[in-house]
This record gives structure tokens, C-alpha cells and sequence, in this order.
């Protein structure tokens, strides 16, 4: 038995959640749920967007499957609280596999790119603050370390090795920024060698989207820092149709969390729309994270069937079809079957 802490989270998140667990439990893993609650969902509930029982959860299980959570735009509302999380539990590496499905059409029919994004440093490092009083200049730090930069850059290069990968491409801006996408290139540039079997490439971060829509089959594991993987990898999600089928791992020594890459789309929240795939995925990375492996399989060979037919779809994937969130689940579990 496993225990692992569910935050649902707000927006899509309850319905594609409730269908994830839906299919986990049904793959016949045993997994003990341990609900709580984060983002806005907690904010109403208990007056906080994170509260001391959710990270008491977390602390005890190391391990969370959660849905997308909603963060206010500019000056106003709380700060991310994603971004909190991946930094309270040091979970330095963001994997976001983009593969195509055969049953998806899209403008290419063979790109294959996991994004390793670093998850805790760069310009998402949370120190912003106004220089004047009157508001009028605001300044936001990028923070690059070599340690932090060592640590997601072997990950890039070990995950590429594990996982019969051939090539890392580091993505950064060390032409204009110098010291901070200097370092994280440097590093790269020097732990290059250390893994002969894996060819190395480097791109400056706006002529590799350049590449990317021109040629995506040329990328195979991109590791790059904080902001350019969360641009990159909604890119990908586009070159492989869309951003309900990509789901994301953030990886830290000792805890894991589990989610899509997606937001909690307010535009079709309370519509039975949301493709519960993304977070499916997400669950699969978790199952094979914990060993299951046999289960993580099952399951992606029951979504593979039902995303590939196009029928049990919802609309993001098939405009024609009239499935929603709950029918396209229904149809997962029984091909579980
Ligand atoms: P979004 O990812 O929520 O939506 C972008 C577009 O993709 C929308 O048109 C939406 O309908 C569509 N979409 C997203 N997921 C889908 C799915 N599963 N099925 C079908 N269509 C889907 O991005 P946004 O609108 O920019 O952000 C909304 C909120 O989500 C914001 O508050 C943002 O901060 C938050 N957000 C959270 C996370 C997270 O929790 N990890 C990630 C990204 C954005």
C-alpha cells in the first residue's frame, strides 16, 4: 500500500482528477489516498492557499498527485503556490515527456521530447519587489548556482542514458545573459564529456523555437532553466496536440509530485470538456516512480487504445465527438479490462 497525498486542486482539476483515480484504483495498484487541499479550492476553504495540514501530509507520504491550481495574474492574489511546493520540497527537476500519438493528427507525426526544466532557481525564484514608491519600477532576480545548475544538468544526461535517449540539447540566452545563462552553460558545457554515448547540442533559447516548429524531430531531451522550460514545454504540448496529453514529474532526493502541464483551464471548468489524459500520464510517471510498473503500463496501454481510436475522446482531440471528461474515463477503465 501506498500513501499518497491528492490535492484535486480548482478549475478542470476535480473532474480529471477524480477520473485519474478512478483509473489508478482501478489498474488494481494499492494506494492509500490521503486527501487535502491547496491554490484556491484551499484559499475559500480554510482562508489560506496552503495550509499547515497539506504540507503535513506531504511531509509524511514524500509524494503527491495533484491537479492544476489556479494563480492570480499580476499584483493581486497570492503567489504561486506550485512554485512554493516545488521549492519547499526541493523538487529541482521538472520532466515533461511530448510524444505523439498516432491517433492525433498534428503537423508532425514523429517528435519525441522530454523537457528538463530546472524547477527551483532562475527567474522563478520568487524575488520581485517595486523600487520606488510609487510602483513604477518593478525588478525581478534571476538566481542561477552551480550546484543547482550540476544537479539538473547530470539529471538531463542520466535520464537520457536510463531511458535510451541519444541527445541533450541545453536551451539558453548566455549571449545576453551573460552570468546567469553563462553559468547554466558552462556547467552544461563541462558535464557534456562525462557521457560520451550521449551527443550534446547547444541552441540560443529563440532560434531552438525557431528550430522546434520548423523541425521538432531534431530534439530529444532539452534541459534548460526555470521559465524557458514552462515556454518550452507548452510549446511541445502544441506540436504534439495539445496541452491536455502532457504530464509533468517534479523530482526532488526525497519527495515527488505529480501533476499535468496544463492550467485549470477556467474556459471550459463546469463543461465536462477537460481531456483527463494529461493527468493520466501524470499518474503513470507516478506509478513507474513507485515501481509499479506493471499497473503504469496497464494503463498506458488503455489510453494509448481509447486516445489512438479518436472515438471516446473529449473535443480537444475529436471536435466531432460528444464524449466528455467522465464518458472518456469510463472508456480508459474498460479497456483496462
Ligand atoms: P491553461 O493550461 O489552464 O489553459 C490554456 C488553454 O488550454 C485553455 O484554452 C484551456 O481550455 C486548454 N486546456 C488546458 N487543459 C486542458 C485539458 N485538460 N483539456 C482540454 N483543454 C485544456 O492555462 P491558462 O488559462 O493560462 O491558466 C489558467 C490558470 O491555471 C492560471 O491561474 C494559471 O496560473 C494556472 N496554471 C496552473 C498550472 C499548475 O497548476 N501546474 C499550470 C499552468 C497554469
Amino acid at each position: 500500500m501506498h500513501a499518497v497525498t491528492l490535492i484535486k486542486g480548482d478549475g478542470i482539476g476535480p473532474s480529471i482528477m477524480e477520473e485519474a483515480v478512478k483509473i489508478i484504483d482501478a489498474s488494481g495498484v494499492k494506494i492509500q489516498w490521503e486527501e487535502a487541499y491547496a491554490g484556491m479550492a484551499a484559499f475559500e476553504q480554510f482562508g489560506t492557499p496552503l495550509p499547515d495540514e497539506t504540507m503535513a501530509s506531504i511531509d509524511k507520504t514524500r509524494l503527491a498527485f495533484k491537479g492544476p491550481l489556479t494563480t492570480g495574474v499580476g499584483g493581486t492574489g497570492f503567489r504561486s503556490i506550485n512554485v512554493a511546493l516545488r521549492q519547499k520540497y526541493d523538487l529541482y527537476a521538472n520532466v515533461r515527456p511530448a510524444k505523439n500519438w498516432p491517433g492525433v493528427v498534428t503537423r508532425f507525426d514523429n517528435v519525441d521530447i522530454v523537457i528538463v526544466r530546472e524547477n527551483t532557481e532562475g527567474l522563478y525564484a520568487g524575488l520581485e519587489h517595486y523600487l520606488t514608491p510609487k510602483k513604477d519600477i518593478a525588478e525581478s532576480l534571476a538566481v542561477v548556482t552551480r550546484a543547482g545548475s550540476e544537479r539538473i544538468i547530470e539529471y538531463a544526461f542520466k535520464y537520457a542514458r536510463d531511458n535510451d535517449r541519444k541527445k541533450v540539447t541545453v536551451c539558453h540566452k548566455a549571449n545576453i545573459l551573460k552570468y546567469t545563462q553563462g553559468l547554466f552553460l558552462d556547467v552544461a558545457r563541462e558535464i557534456a564529456p562525462k557521457y560520451p554515448d550521449i551527443q550534446f547540442d547547444e541552441k540560443i533559447i529563440d532560434a531552438a523555437c525557431m528550430h522546434m516548429v520548423m523541425d521538432p524531430t531534431q530534439f530529444d531531451v532539452i534541459v534548460c532553466t526555470n521559465m524557458f522550460g514552462d515556454i518550452l514545454s507548452d510549446l511541445t504540448a502544441g506540436l504534439v496536440g495539445g496541452l491536455g496529453l502532457i504530464p509533468g514529474a517534479n523530482i526532488g532526493a526525497d519527495a515527488a509530485l505529480f501533476e499535468a502541464v496544463h492550467g485549470s483551464a477556467p474556459d471550459i471548468t463546469g463543461k465536462n470538456l477537460a481531456n483527463p489524459t494529461a493527468v493520466i500520464m501524470a499518474g503513470v510517471m507516478m506509478l513507474h516512480h513507485l515501481g509499479e510498473h506493471a499497473a503504469a503500463d496497464k494503463i498506458q496501454t488503455a489510453v494509448e487504445k481509447v486516445v489512438n481510436e479518436g472515438q471516446f475522446v473529449t473535443p480537444d482531440l475529436n471536435p466531432q465527438s460528444n464524449c466528455g471528461t467522465v464518458e472518456m474515463g469510463n472508456a480508459i477503465v474498460a479497456a483496462m479490462k
